[in-house]
């Protein structure tokens, strides 16, 4: 994956995609499948806004069943069962535990209907998938780390899970791979006009100062949370903040569904390569749309939350490895309580034609894609299905994936490299690991772990550093390697790091201070 400036000079592109979140991945990916000359940038790195901080899961959305949004459930467990089957390696099942206690704000008997409904909304065929009931001593020995007291059942269903920020990264690779211009860190300035129409827009290559006039027929507007600064736009959304904390291993392969005692929200606790994910706030935003700090009462909230749930764990804030936010873009409602706002998706086209993608969710965004480019592809006059259904991921193996993974585990295990980081290296590059192999088959000390408590191995940010379009350190280690919302990183590991990095980009003594300043200032703690 490669960044070239120059690539969107000299041509008229079919459609300009501004924002390179899950949006505009898949929007870029299925239009340049289907034969457009497609152009898509980002301002920063790629899904570097809400899309590398959600909650990674892949998801119907038991909770949206309270809100009685069946259709917004329906269509996203449909989604959900697609991506399980095309890209095996980047969206995998995870099962959830759901504890019922005394006081539980939703009973066993309400609990239940939900997960049959769960399970009828998306067509759960096989015994594995669908729902179970468990006495409370069964409940305990699959969840040994949740709080007993009180506790008087418990049911486990079936979700997926993936690495958000690999997903966009994949689709991208995969829309370069079908024609489409793909660009991070080129901002679009201002859109450009033509008898009162879009027409192109302004670009800004933030790495080299370059401007450029680049016109398209159609434009698109990705942008989440920074499509609030368009006046037309304001009016219709609202912006929700949710916060994330990353804390030692607590679960084995489970995840839990919880209802948090001070204010009877749904939350969860995740296992993620390996460490524990619990999320998320959910408060109404309207501060900076650039900064996003974690506040010292979220933190508290979630610690609490946490602590309460679960058993012989008393987290406090040094235990905490790393914290990230983001933003949702709701559609505006009367409701104060966004959690209670629908999570759909909408597509508006203004006036001037520019046609902008308004909320969603990582999980329904590719049929949501497939909308925006119909609608395109209807103003072009051309007509041509969506591509995006049914075809495989661009880094899926093409054989069998199960024959496939036991193959390249026992390859990878031959080479010395540890099951559990085999395990999610596999699921990290698809069938690119092979590249990796070769690099560990000329550098054999590449198999070590980057650090004892990831499974990430050098070979892996060796190989992400050369191929996959990495401008800044932060790209490398918040993104390709989620290696700052991972580790309580200190500075020595950091410049280690950064020499890692430099070797590769080739970069001097300044720019490796520069780039270690740069993710210093965001990521590591006084
Ligand atoms: C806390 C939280 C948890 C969530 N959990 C889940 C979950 O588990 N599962 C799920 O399905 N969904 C989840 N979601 C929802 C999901 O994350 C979002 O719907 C999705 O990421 C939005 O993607 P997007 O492409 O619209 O926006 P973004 O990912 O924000 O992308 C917008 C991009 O536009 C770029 N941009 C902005 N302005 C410009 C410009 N002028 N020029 C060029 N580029 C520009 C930005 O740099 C950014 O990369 C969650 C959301 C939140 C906030």
């Amino acid at each position: 994956m490669q960044r070239e400036f120059s690539s969107l000079k000299h041509r008229q592109f079919d459609l300009l995609i501004c924002g390179g979140g899950i949006y505009g991945a898949w929007t870029a990916y299925d239009a340049a499948l289907r034969g457009l000359q497609v152009a898509i940038v980002d301002q920063g790195d790629w899904a570097s806004g809400t899309s590398s901080a959600s909650s990674k899961l892949i998801h119907g959305g038991l909770r949206y069943l309270e809100t009685l949004d069946f259709k917004l459930v329906k269509k996203a467990l449909a989604e959900r069962e697609l991506l399980l089957a095309i890209a095996p390696h980047r969206v995998w099942p995870l099962r959830f535990g759901v504890p019922v206690y005394k006081d539980s704000r939703i009973g066993c008997l309400q609990l239940k209907i939900g997960l049959m409904l769960y399970d009828f909304l998306g067509r759960n065929q096989h015994i594995s998938q669908r729902h179970h009931y468990f006495k409370r001593q069964q409940f305990t020995q699959q969840f040994p780390s949740l709080n007993r007291s009180n506790l008087t059942a418990g049911f486990t269903y079936v979700d997926a899970q993936t690495d958000d920020a690999r997903l966009v990264l994949e689709l991208i690779d995969g829309a370069l791979s079908a024609g489409a211009v793909c660009l991070n860190y080129c901002e679009i300035s201002r859109y450009l006009e033509n008898n009162a129409q879009v027409c192109g827009a302004e670009v800004i290559d933030l790495v080299s100062n370059e401007s450029l006039d680049v016109y398209a027929k159609q434009i698109v507007n990705t942008t989440g949370r920074w499509m609030t600064e368009l006046k037309e736009v304001n009016p219709w959304c609202r912006l929700s903040k949710g916060v994330h904390l990353v804390l030692p291993k607590v679960l084995n392969d489970g995840a839990l569904l919880l209802t948090a005692k001070t204010d009877g929200r749904v939350f969860f606790i995740i296992p993620w390569y390996g460490l524990t994910l619990i999320g998320t706030t959910d408060t109404n935003y309207s501060g900076n749309l650039d900064q996003l700090n974690v506040e010292q009462d979220e933190i508290n909230y979630l610690l609490n939350e946490a602590n309460h749930c679960l058993h012989d764990v008393n987290w406090k804030q040094d235990d905490i490895l790393g914290q990230f936010a983001g933003l949702r873009v709701l559609q505006q409602s009367g409701k104060s309580s966004p959690s209670t706002i629908s999570r759909d998706w909408e597509l508006k086209t203004l006036q001037n034609g520019l046609h902008i993608s308004l909320g969603g969710k990582i999980t329904s965004a590719r049929e949501d894609a497939a909308d925006i480019v119909d609608r395109v592809m209807k103003r072009l006059g051309i007509n041509q299905n969506c591509k995006t259904q049914d075809r495989s991921f661009p880094w899926k193996p093409p054989e069998s994936y199960s024959l496939w993974h036991k193959a390249n585990m026992d390859k990878a295990v031959n080479l010395g490299i540890d099951s559990e980081s085999a395990q999610w290296l596999l699921r990290r590059h698809g069938n690119r690991v092979a590249q990796i192999f070769r690099l560990i088959e000329n550098q054999p000390d590449l198999v070590q772990r980057i650090t004892t408590a990831t499974p990430f191995i050098l070979a892996d940010l060796v190989f992400c550093a050369q191929q996959e379009m990495v401008v800044h350190l932060e790209d490398l280690l918040r993104r390709r390697i989620p290696l700052l919302i991972l580790t309580n990183m200190n500075s020595l590991k950091l410049r280690n790091l950064a020499e890692i990095a430099g070797n590769v980009l080739g970069w001097d003594e300044t720019r490796i201070n520069t780039e270690i300043n740069l993710c210093t200032r965001t990521w590591l703690r006084p």
